[in-house]
């Protein structure tokens, strides 16, 4: 069970060796208790390790350590938010533009959109993968253009609960159009599409280590770039812009959003447990869909086509109509167990009421039908045998 007698959707867990322990120590002996320093660097250089040579040849588990062809730059930072906010400035997003957005995401996919004084268009979900629909995505930009001779200036599209997005289609489009991407891969360290790493897909992508992802710093976040100069100039952004004179000299307006030394510690220690964090969200998602026989509900592994390789950060499970999700989740609480809804659209927040979103109906229908469940390292077998029991006498009231 977790640290406590909860059990947890995802909860952060340490290494069974210490290993993040003695990297803040290091830092600690060194006084590198500052952003920059040695566990940044290496930090950085370990997730383009991971990024740059896993893929899977075929099926799960077939990581064949060769080159892939999506190369990545990593530069750390301090939250996926922040991330998100310094790739719309790297894509050159200000005042007045419009950026396309996930609809079905978490909060800081698309607030950042706003932070740069841009308007958020709101995208809906198809039901394969649960992100962004590449129809309406199209819709959505002819309809753009039309409207204000303008065509949107970024396309933010989310790999949402560790599921990769049709990337083909959404990058087809994408090209065809001419406008880049960032990927938001903050659940999504670990999957892969077509046997590539999701993170590797945007023209910019995004990754988080807060404390309830599938590896922590205990907050922060990253920067995935093309190439060097774009990394670079991210780094120079991320630590107040900065120019190179004696003196401070500015010409640019920056943000204080880099990694600092001790989260990057915890970091690399995390990165020794990240291929048995991805196997046991993996693995609990096997066994919520193995264990879970019941006309009422379904598991969602929505493609298991090996072209969408998941990893299940949060295995999701959806409820038909006679089901209240609210009660439910109540009642699974009472039990000890945390189970929360699907992420309520943006197009739905009362604070983007005034956003354009093109629609299907798709998202809202997950929001009032399902549900995310434990998942993380502390979520043990017993624990999903418990937590299934516990579905079926609820629904069966
Ligand atoms: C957690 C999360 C974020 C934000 O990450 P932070 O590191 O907490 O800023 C962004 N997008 C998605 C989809 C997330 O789940």
């Amino acid at each position: 069970m977790g640290i406590d007698h909860r059990i947890h959707l995802c909860l952060a867990k340490m290494s069974d060796t210490g290993a993040e322990q003695r990297y803040i120590q290091e830092a600690f002996a060194s006084n590198w208790i500052a952003p920059l320093g040695p566990n940044v660097d290496a930090f950085e250089k370990e997730l383009e390790r991971f990024l740059n040579t896993s893929v899977i040849s075929t099926g799960a588990d077939r990581r064949s350590g060769e080159i892939s062809d999506n190369k990545v730059y990593v530069a750390a930072v301090s939250s996926c938010t922040a991330a998100i906010h310094l790739s719309l400035l790297l894509l050159g997003v200000g005042k007045d533009d419009e950026v396309i957005c996930q609809s079905f995401s978490f909060c800081a996919s698309s607030n950042p959109v706003t932070y740069c004084g841009a308007t958020p268009i709101f995208v809906d979900s198809e039901e394969d993968t649960w992100n962004m629909s590449p129809e309406l995505l199209e819709e959505a930009i002819k309809d753009r253009i039309a409207q204000t001779g303008r065509k949107p200036k970024a396309i933010i599209v989310v790999d949402l609960y560790g599921m990769p997005a049709k990337w083909d289609e959404i990058t087809a489009i994408s090209q065809k159009y001419a406008i880049p991407v960032i990927e938001d891969a903050a659940n999504a360290l670990g999957s892969y599409y077509k046997g590539k790493p999701c993170g590797t897909f945007g023209n910019i992508a995004t990754l988080s280590f807060n404390g309830n992802k599938i590896i922590t710093t205990s907050g922060g976040g990253a920067i995935l770039c093309k190439d060097e100069a774009t990394k670079k100039r991210a780094i120079f952004l991320a630590t107040q812009a900065k120019e190179p004179y004696l003196h401070y000299e500015h010409e640019t307006i920056g943000y204080n959003y880099r990694m600092s030394n001790i989260s990057a510690g915890i970091g690399r220690g995390q990165m020794t447990v990240l291929e048995d964090h991805i196997k046991h969200h993996q693995h609990v998602h096997e066994l919520y869909s193995s264990l879970m026989n019941n006309p009422s509900v379904s598991i969602v592994s929505i493609n298991p086509n090996l072209d969408f390789n998941s990893n299940f950060w949060l295995t999701t499970a959806l409820f038909n109509d006679g089901v209240d999700i609210e009660t439910l989740c109540k009642k699974l609480d009472a039990a000890g167990i945390e189970a929360r809804p699907l992420w309520k659209p943006m197009h739905l927040q009362p604070v983007y009421k005034h956003a354009p979103a093109f629609t299907n109906g798709f998202s809202e229908y997950l929001f009032k039908h399902g549900i995310c469940l434990p998942s993380g390292p502390w979520v043990t077998d017993e624990d999903v045998k418990y937590i299934v029991e516990k579905i079926k006498s609820t629904i069966i009231d």
